[in-house]
C-alpha cells in the first residue's frame, strides 16, 4: 500500500490525540501499516489518510482520520463493508451464495471475483452453466433475486402442476 498521504506534524498532548479520545478507533490502527505513527500521533480533527483494519469483518481501507472521528454531514468513515456498500471477508458473493458463485464464469470477469462483488451488486457478471455449457450475462443482484437463470435450466425445469391438470382432463 502507498504510505499515508499526509504525515501529522507535531504530536498532539496524549489526552487529546485520536488513541485518547477514541480508543476504539486506536484499536483498528496499526503503526506497521502506517509507516510507524500511531493513534496517538495525530489529533482527532487530522487530515491524514492513515489504513484502517476493521474490528468486525478484517476488511482494510482508507479514510480521514477526521471522518472517522468527526463524521460530518456527507461524510461516513464506516467500514464499507460493514457500511454494506462494499464487498469484504464477511459480505461478498462466494460467502452469502456459494451455489451462484459456482456458476461465476471461470474466465470473462476480468479481475471480478465472487469475493469481491457483493451480492447486491448492480454489476454486469458472465455465468457460466456446466452442465449446460451455456454463458450468459447478467447483474449480481438480479441472479441473487432469483432471476436471470441459466435459460437451458429454466426449459429443463417440469411442467407447474396446473398445466398437468389441464392435459389430463382436456382430453
Ligand atoms: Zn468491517
Ligand atoms: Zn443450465
Amino acid at each position: 500500500m502507498p504510505s499515508p498521504s499526509v504525515p501529522p506534524k507535531r504530536k498532539p498532548k496524549p489526552e487529546r490525540s485520536l488513541a485518547g479520545r477514541f480508543p476504539g478507533l486506536a484499536d483498528e490502527w496499526d503503526p506497521a501499516l502506517n509507516d510507524g505513527v500511531t493513534a496517538w500521533d495525530v489529533s482527532p480533527s487530522s487530515k491524514m489518510r492513515p489504513v484502517w483494519t476493521c474490528s468486525t469483518c478484517g476488511h482494510r481501507w482508507r479514510t480521514l482520520v477526521r471522518n472517522r472521528a468527526l463524521p460530518q454531514e456527507g461524510t461516513n468513515g464506516a467500514c464499507p463493508p460493514c457500511a454494506g456498500v462494499a464487498a469484504g471477508p464477511l459480505r461478498n458473493l462466494a460467502r452469502s451464495r456459494p451455489d451462484l458463485a459456482s456458476e461465476w464464469h471461470p474466465t470473462r470477469n476480468g479481475d471480478l471475483t465472487p469475493s469481491t462483488v457483493t451480492p447486491q451488486s448492480a454489476r454486469l457478471a458472465w455465468w457460466y452453466c456446466e452442465p449446460h455449457g451455456y454463458a450468459w450475462r447478467a447483474k449480481v443482484a438480479h441472479r441473487y433475486r432469483g432471476g436471470d437463470r441459466c435459460a437451458e435450466c429454466v426449459r429443463a425445469e417440469p411442467l407447474p402442476e396446473s398445466v398437468a391438470y389441464v392435459r389430463l382432463f382436456s382430453t
